[in-house]
């Protein structure tokens, strides 16, 4: 694509932050933007696996981050009913990428002072897509902004990073995301005292149901995600219902302290999505083109390469339509290959006894350094971009 092809990004999460940076740091100038009159501290805590990591420090901003964040070494998998450790799995890169937890908002503010920084990127808040309409040498693009403004942009290519509810992928005509069945609780807890927090990643699993807890907030909170049916009738402080005969202490503690429990229903985008639309003149990325449950925590990680892989093949090829099936090829078969190990993890994490027995003594039987081997594929993954 030319340096002259103007480049509309929609959407200033995760991957369209990312993208806009990727793209800048190429030379390509570029137009981002966003429906929120202002980024504000959304969303909750996040962990970011080297694979994630290596995309954020091709941004020459991963010690900007590390300050933010806690590092782990492993994932501790726990029987939620005792609180016995069923495995260890270690997260530790081979090239010393770390492993960390931290707030979403972190990240996204991370992202957000590089663009402020950058004069190539043009970032306009308050902007909602609205309607696209292809033309015959790139997109329209109509936005509103405000109560009754709205603008039309002309653009070579759309990108729509626009999150799970994509306006880009409705005016194409796609299927909406389709609930899970399932619904995240999220919630922090404030560490009593320095160094009270969680000192890692842990997972406890039962029947139906998991709960993770990592730090975030440079270890000044724990945040607190719990994975339940959502049918699961809440309990009398208004978080998530854990029978108490069946809670270890230390996971009901965790839960008693808790506070501000919010329910997030987890939706899908159906795996079939295409991701190029409007013949070639727009494509998703991120949550936009492949939204999934959190049980594997790659979605950020997965808009973090979609971006760098983008602005790759948008720099590297002759026209969007070149660019775009590149991307596509380069990024199918990796995102379907996750969405099988959230189907596993999913499937694993809440078997009910006894099959949940024979998984704790299967685990138990694996070194960790084998069960870290399992993943390998997943977190070595490098962006073309270093
Ligand atoms: C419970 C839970 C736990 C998770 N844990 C992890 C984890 O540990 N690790 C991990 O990697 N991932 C995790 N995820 C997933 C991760 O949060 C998402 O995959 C990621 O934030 C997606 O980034 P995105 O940029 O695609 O979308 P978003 O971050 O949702 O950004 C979309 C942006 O587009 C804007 N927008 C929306 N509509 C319009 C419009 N019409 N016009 C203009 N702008 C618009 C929005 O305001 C927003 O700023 C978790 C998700 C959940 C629900």
């Amino acid at each position: 694509m030319t340096p002259e092809t103007p480049i509309a990004v929609v959407g200033a999460g995760i991957a369209g932050l990312a993208l806009a940076l990727a793209l800048e740091k190429r030379g390509r100038a570029v137009r981002l933007f966003e429906a929120a009159p202002a980024l504000s501290a959304l969303g909750a805590g996040l962990q970011l696996s080297p694979n994630a990591l290596r995309v954020v420090d091709a941004l020459g901003l991963l010690p900007e981050l590390e300050a933010l964040a806690s590092r782990a070494h492993a994932v501790t998998l726990r029987r939620a009913s005792d609180d016995r450790a069923i495995a260890r799995v270690p997260v530790i890169s081979t090239d010393g990428t770390p492993y960390l937890s931290l707030h979403r908002a972190d990240l996204q503010r991370v992202l957000l002072r590089a663009v402020e920084r950058r004069p190539r990127i043009d970032l306009h808040l308050g902007h909602r897509l609205e309607a696209v309409r292809p033309r015959p040498d790139g997109i329209a693009l109509t936005f509103s902004c405000g109560t009754d403004a709205r603008v039309t942009v002309e653009a070579g290519l759309a990108v729509g990073a626009d999150g799970v509810h994509s306006a880009l992928a409705s005016a194409a005509g796609l299927q909406d995301a389709a609930p899970t069945g399932r619904t995240a609780w999220r919630a922090m807890v404030e560490a009593r005292s320095q160094g009270d927090g969680a000192p890692g990643i842990t997972a406890w699993l039962a029947a139906n149901r998991h709960v993770v807890a990592y730090p975030v907030s440079g270890g000044m909170r724990t945040n607190v995600v719990a994975i339940l049916p959502s049918a699961a009738r809440e309990d009398r402080s208004g978080g998530p219902a854990f029978p108490k005969s069946k809670t270890a202490p230390r996971l009901a503690d965790l839960l008693a302290r808790a506070d501000g429990w919010t329910p997030w229903p987890i939706l899908q985008t159906p795996a079939q999505r295409p991701y190029r639309l409007c013949e070639d003149r727009a494509v998703l990325i991120g949550d936009a083109g492949h939204a999934m449950a959190p049980f594997a925590a790659q979605g950020a990680a997965l808009a973090l390469e979609d971006a760098a892989v983008l602005a790759d093949c948008l720099v590297s090829e002759a026209s969007p339509a070149e660019a775009l099936a590149r991307y596509e090829a380069a990024r199918r078969p990796r995102i379907d290959a996750v969405r099988r190990r959230v189907a596993f993890h999913r499937r694993v994490y809440h078997l009910p006894a006894p099959l949940s027995l024979a998984r704790d003594a299967a685990l138990a039987l694996r070194a960790p350094a084998s069960l870290a081997a399992d993943l390998a594929w997943l977190y070595d993954w490098a962006p073309p971009l270093r």
